[in-house]
C-alpha cells in the first residue's frame, strides 16, 4: 500500500530538535538541544495539592468544557497580563490554548490563505515557521541585528508585499535570545499601524529574566484600543511545566472568536483538569508563582552564566556569542566556514548535543550558528558537556583546516 500524503505535509521537514532528541535518548549524551525546563524545579509537590483541591471539588474537572478555556483561568490570566505585562484584556479576549504553540496554529489558520506573505524575524522559532509551511504560507524574511528587525527594511516589505502579519519574539527570542529595543518595538507598531498589518508578538520567556530591566511588550505599548494589531501569546511552559500543555493568546475579540473556531475543529478544548489545576496553582494560598518565578530566573541565570564561562574557554575565541539577559538559549556563531551540521556528528560522538542554526532560518542559513540551551542541565553537568564540546570544536577546527 502506498500512502499518499499530502502536498502540504510532505513539504514540511520534521522538527530538527525532536530528530535530535530521539537520537540522544537513552544513550549518556549531554543534551543542550531541546528547549527543556529544568525538571527538578516543576512544582511537584504544590501541584499535588492543587489537584487534590480540584478532584475535591468533584467530577467537573472530568468532563467536556468550553472552547475558549475555564473562565476563572481566562480571569487569574487577565489579571497576571495586567499586573505584570500592563497588557489590559478583558475575560472575552482571551483564548486559553494547547501550549501557545498551538495559538500559532490557530492563529495562521484563522488569517492566511495560502500564497499569503508573513513577515519574520531571521533566524526565528523554527516551528513557528513549520505552522507557516504547514499552512502554506510564503515567508519572507526581515532584516534583523541585536536590537530587533532594521526598520528600514521592514517598511520595504510592509509595502512591497502587503503581509498579513508579523511574526515576532521580541524578548530573549528563541534561537538568538535577543530582546528587541524599546525604539525598535515602537517602529514595528507604529509601521504596522501605518500599513494595516497584524502582529503576532509570541512571548513564552518574558518571565525568566535575569535583570530588573524591563521592556514593555508590543502589547502593552499598543495599549488597550479598538481594531488591536497585537495578538499577544505566552504561556505556562517555562513558568510551571510544559506538560500541563497550557498557553494562551490575547487578541481582539474578532480574532479570538475566529480562532476559538478554528479550536473547536481541532481539540474542541484544551484539557479542563490541566486548566483547573492552573487555577489553583495561581491561587496564592495554595503556590505563590511569583516566588517561584524568581527563584527559576536565579537558577537559569547561574547555569547561563556557567556556560557562559565555559565558552569565555580559548577554544572558543573565534566565534561570537550573545550574553543572555534572560530566556533559555546561547546563540552562538562559529568562524566562517565552520558547520554546524558536521560539528554536531563530531559532538555526538564525544556525548554532547546542541542544535545547528540552519533549521532556524527562512532565507538562506548561516550553517555557522548553533544554538545551546541552558535551562535544562544542572552547572556541573554543562561544565562536563561543554568541556566534551570545546573537544569537538578543537578537533573540529583542525580537521577543517587541514
Ligand atoms: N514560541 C516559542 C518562541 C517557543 O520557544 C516555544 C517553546 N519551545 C513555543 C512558542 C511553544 O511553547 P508551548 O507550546 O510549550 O507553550
Amino acid at each position: 500500500m502506498k500512502y499518499s500524503f499530502s502536498k502540504r505535509v510532505q513539504s514540511v521537514e520534521s522538527s530538527v530538535v525532536r530528530e535530535i532528541l530521539k537520537l540522544t535518548q537513552g544513550k549518556s549524551i549531554i543534551s543542550f538541544a531541546g528547549g527543556l525546563p529544568a525538571d527538578e524545579w516543576f512544582p511537584v509537590d504544590a501541584m499535588r495539592v492543587a489537584a487534590e483541591r480540584v478532584f475535591n471539588q468533584g467530577p467537573q474537572a472530568l468532563q467536556y468544557g468550553l472552547t475558549e478555556g475555564v473562565t476563572a483561568l481566562r480571569e487569574s490570566i487577565s489579571q497576571r497580563m495586567a499586573a505584570n505585562r500592563n497588557i489590559h484584556a478583558d475575560v472575552n479576549e482571551i483564548l486559553v490554548t494547547s501550549g501557545s504553540q498551538q495559538a500559532l496554529d490557530l492563529y495562521v489558520r484563522a488569517l492566511l490563505d495560502p500564497g499569503d506573505v508573513v513577515l519574520v524575524e531571521d533566524p526565528t522559532y523554527l516551528a513557528c515557521l513549520q505552522v507557516l509551511g504547514m499552512n502554506e504560507a510564503r515567508v519572507i524574511p526581515v532584516e534583523s541585528d541585536d536590537f530587533g528587525m532594521l526598520p528600514d527594511d521592514l517598511e520595504q516589505k510592509l509595502k512591497q508585499y502587503n503581509p498579513k502579519f508579523v511574526y515576532v519574539v521580541p524578548t530573549f527570542s528563541n534561537p538568538t535570545g535577543r530582546v528587541w529595543s524599546l525604539e525598535r518595538r515602537e517602529a514595528l507598531l507604529r509601521l504596522c499601524r501605518e500599513q494595516e498589518t497584524l502582529i503576532l508578538e509570541d512571548d513564552p520567556y518574558g518571565d525568566i529574566s535575569f535583570t530588573s530591566n524591563k521592556v514593555p511588550t508590543i502589547a502593552s505599548l499598543e495599549g488597550k484600543q479598538a481594531d488591536r494589531i497585537v495578538a499577544y501569546t505566552s504561556t505556562f511552559s517555562k513558568t510551571v511545566a510544559p506538560g500541563l500543555r497550557t498557553g494562551w493568546v490575547v487578541a481582539d475579540k474578532r480574532i479570538i472568536n475566529m480562532m476559538a473556531k478554528v479550536k473547536q475543529s481541532s481539540d474542541l478544548h484544551s484539557s479542563v483538569l490541566d486548566q483547573l489545576i492552573l487555577v489553583e496553582m495561581l491561587n496564592p494560598a495554595v503556590f505563590n508563582i511569583d516566588d517561584h518565578i524568581h527563584k527559576l530566573a536565579a537558577v537559569y541565570k547561574e547555569r547561563m552564566e556557567t556556560m557562559a564561562a565555559e565558552l569565555k574557554n580559548d577554544l572558543w575565541k573565534n566565534a561570537r556569542w550573545n550574553l543572555p539577559q534572560g530566556g533559555m538559549f546561547f546563540w552562538v556563531e562559529l568562524p566562517e566556514g565552520l558547520h554546524a551540521d558536521s560539528l554536531l556528528k563530531c559532538a555526538v560522538e564525544k556525548g554532547v548535543a546542541f542544535v545547528p542554526g540552519k533549521p532556524f532560518y527562512a532565507s538562506e542559513a548561516k550553517r555557522n550558528t548553533l544554538r545551546l540551551n541552558y535551562s535544562f542541565a544542572e552547572p556541573s553537568v554543562i561544565r562536563t558537556g561543554m568541556s566534551r564540546l570545546s573537544e569537538a570544536v578543537s578537533e573540529f577546527t583542525a580537521r577543517s583546516s587541514d
